[in-house]
């Protein structure tokens, strides 16, 4: 399992193989849908490119995503996926946007995932967690036992440590075009 980026070469934007990346709620109501490029797999590490124009559904309605990011899966059992902008987006400038869930799975041409409702944001002047208030909601709702309870919020405390040290899979300069870099 690579332990750091340096053992992963940047991606290559010049080709690729269409996948579809569907995630959903806990209780298996639909999250998000869109297609992907799979760029590339490096031992247990996956990753996608989302390119502007790329249209989506998700629960919040459909649309068409306007900025291109990477998005990292991991087969590992990691409860995390990883999206990078390839330019920093929005008027707080986000780089990094982590979907804490359950772990990725891989069927044929669809790669599938659980969202947990947490997530970890990157932005070019700090890191937060964000909606708190849809994970306890939600694991109201839903029964989320305690274990699962426990690990996601674990991981969000790990993952907010790591993003700050911007460490793999966090270093996001090394996942997007070299020009978007910086
Ligand atoms: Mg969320």
């Amino acid at each position: 399992m690579p332990e750091s980026s340096s053992e992963i070469p940047p991606p290559d934007f010049s080709r690729g193989r269409p996948v579809r990346i569907v995630s959903t709620k806990f209780d298996g109501s639909p999250h998000y849908e869109y297609e992907a490029l799979l760029l590339d797999q490096h031992g247990p590490v996956l990753r996608c490119w989302i390119r502007p124009g790329t249209r989506w559904v998700g629960y919040r309605g459909e649309g068409v995503l306007m900025y291109p990011f990477t998005m990292l899966f991991f087969t590992d059992g990691r409860w995390y996926n990883v999206m990078h902008q390839h330019q920093p987006t929005g008027a707080r400038g986000q780089l990094t946007y982590v979907n804490i869930g359950a772990p990725a799975t891989v069927e044929g041409d669809t790669i599938r995932w659980v969202d947990l409702d947490l997530d970890v944001l990157r932005y070019e002047h700090g890191v937060e967690v964000h909606d708190e208030d849809e994970f306890v909601e939600h694991g109201a709702r839903w029964g989320y036992p305690d274990d699962l309870i426990a690990r996601v919020r674990a991981t969000t405390a790990e993952v907010v440590r790591q993003v700050e040290a911007q460490a793999f899979p966090f270093d996001r300069d090394r996942h997007i075009p070299p020009s978007s870099a910086g």
